[in-house]
């Protein structure tokens, strides 16, 4: 034992200075924050289903909990249950075999249940595009309110999309993308 603590004290801290915080980001935050608890009066759950990424956007999403942008700390937070949730994160090209998973998944939401696609393979099917094991776009499978570009999306501009697709929930505006019939039905495969 005390040779551990001999070491850590004799070693110190070998990892990287943190950069200085960005006011500017941090303020953002908790602005978008303020205004999603004054349009919404409560704070929002979101659940987020990969339903093919290549991982990069849920990296960005992960960084969203980390203490720099803190944003369990701001009243969002994850929950693992759909049914627990008021918005769907979603990330990738719908593959084929997540197709399923995603429409029940939307099947479980409370309404009014908001979907944000995010990134690029969300926004058209980005590099993966449409093929045999690819549905391409969220919105070919299930309605999305607002889709996200980027590839991957920075943390914040994820943020912004979220109180985006809030907003326009507030305003009465009409899901973009919806399948001309409930998508699970109209399903053949
Ligand atoms: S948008 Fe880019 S980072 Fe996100 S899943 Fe597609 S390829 Fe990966």
């Amino acid at each position: 034992m005390w040779k551990i603590l001999h070491q850590i004290a004799r070693t110190g801290v070998v990892t990287e200075t943190p950069p200085a915080l960005a006011e500017p980001v941090q303020a953002e935050s908790g602005r978008i924050q303020a205004e999603l608890l004054a349009i919404l009066g409560q704070a929002l759950a979101i659940r987020q289903v990969d339903a093919g990424s290549c991982n990069a956007c849920e990296l960005e999403i992960h960084a969203l909990n980390n203490p720099y942008y803190n944003i369990e700390g701001l009243g969002i937070k994850f929950v693992a249950s759909p049914r627990h949730a008021d918005l769907l994160l979603v990330t990738g090209p719908v593959s084929r075999h997540m197709k399923e998973a995603l429409l029940r998944t939307y099947e479980a939401t409370p309404e009014p249940r908001l979907v944000l696609a995010v990134g690029d393979c969300g926004c058209d099917g980005g590099i993966f595009g449409e093929g045999h094991a690819s549905c391409g776009r969220v919105a070919n499978v299930i309605p999305v309110d607002l889709a996200m570009a980027g590839c991957p999306p920075a943390p914040i501009d994820i943020l912004r999309g979220i109180l985006a697709v809030v907003r326009r929930q507030a305003a009465g505006s009409q899901p973009q993308g919806t399948p001309a019939a409930p998508a699970r039905r109209a399903s053949t495969d």
